[in-house]
């Protein structure tokens, strides 16, 4: 089964160990401030600081119900009905849904074909003056793609001609549930490349927590309207009915800011995948970060294609349901045995198709 991005390593002890001797502190299971504990964001804050080499101040972090938590909050904060959000594809489907909530449009863009960065000209052409929002994902799901800065340069100098030129505001959302997964690459930080950023970041990957639902919004602090905006986030959290973010886990990914699971394991699976799916003839760029695999389907029609793998026992998710006919996702959070163990099986399948 290659079709779920559901992390199957275990979360590190030091988070196991932080979630046991919270759940034993009677006050940590209190109403607490919308935005979370103020401990937990100033260590957020200070770490995001450090990296921005900015001043980031703990009133810029809300603490959130995962990525998919803070991505609602932070598009119900900003949209007004009809407001359009650029979304580029490939893309996560559930975007499109998130927009939809609250009264928005999503506008779909696509990238650059096979190599999957950004198309500026596209985007370009796409702002219209109810343009609210981009949302931008790097490491990318389902590519594995990073983007570079000169690319993001390139994106906040439209943004910046466009708002200029049609009198609105545009922000970034950039929804970062895989930066600490990558493999030799960083990724560039946003908050010093374009001013109306909110980063969206989740533990749900880097710490193998997705049932733990805790990630965080930081908002930069150049964002227009910034105290509008901070409280806007604070009352739409509470609104949207999550209150605020689970408190035994914001606890303690306070005590784990420095830690991940080991990327390395992705790196090894990622390679063996590769080489695998490469010497057999597939198509595919090799990702700089997250944990899948993006792969040129041999038939045009991707959907029917993945029906004839899972003749050979094969889940795989067709390119359509990223908004990207012509391709396939693989995860490759499975263990080794699993992906050296299909070999077999993607040999006869590769018999049929090619
Ligand atoms: N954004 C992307 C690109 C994802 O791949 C996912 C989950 O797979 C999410 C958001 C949601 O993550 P979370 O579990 O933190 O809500």
């Amino acid at each position: 089964d290659f079709s779920l991005g559901n992390p199957d390593l275990q979360p590190p002890k030091e988070v196991t160990d932080a979630i046991a001797k919270h759940a034993a502190v009677p006050d940590t299971h209190k109403y607490m401030p919308n935005a979370g504990f103020m401990d937990v964001r100033e260590k957020i804050a200070g770490r995001i600081s450090a990296e921005a080499g900015m001043d980031v101040p703990a009133s810029n972090i809300v603490m959130t119900v995962g990525a998919a938590g803070g991505l609602n909050t932070a598009l119900k904060a900003l949209l007004n009905p009809g407001d359009e959000v650029i979304v580029l594809a490939p893309y996560f489907v559930e975007y499109l849904f998130y927009i939809k909530n609250h009264g928005g449009v999503p506008v779909i863009v696509q990238t650059q074909p096979d190599s999957f960065h950004l198309d500026i000209d596209e985007i370009y052409e796409a702002i219209t003056e109810r343009t609210k929002a981009i949302i931008i994902n790097s490491p990318n799901n389902p590519t594995g793609v990073v983007y570079t800065r000169n690319e993001l340069e390139q994106l906040a100098s439209i943004l910046r001609d466009r708002r200029q030129a049609l009198q609105t505001d545009i922000c970034i959302l950039s929804d970062e549930p895989y930066v600490q997964l990558t493999y030799g690459v960083d990724v560039p930080n946003l908050f010093t490349i374009y001013d109306d950023v909110m980063v969206i970041n989740s533990y749900s990957k880097s710490l193998a927590l997705p049932g733990g639902r805790i990630g965080y919004i930081a908002v930069s602090p150049q964002f227009t309207d910034l105290d509008e905006v901070m409280a806007a986030l604070s009352f739409t959290l509470r609104t949207l009915g999550f209150v605020n973010a689970p408190a035994i886990y914001q606890k303690a990914i306070g005590e784990a800011l420095n830690v991940s699971v080991d990327v390395n394991v992705y790196r090894e699976r990622r390679d063996v995948l590769y080489d695998m799916l490469t010497s057999l003839g597939f198509e595919c760029i090799k990702p700089e970060g997250a944990f899948y695999l993006f792969v040129k389907s041999p038939m045009e029609d991707d959907v029917a294609f993945a029906k004839i793998a899972t003749k050979h026992n094969i889940l795989l998710v067709p390119g359509s349901g990223f908004g990207c006919p012509g391709y396939f996702r693989m995860t490759y959070c499975v263990g080794m045995d699993t992906i050296k163990g299909s070999k077999d099986a993607f040999t006869e399948l590769s018999k049929e198709v090619f």
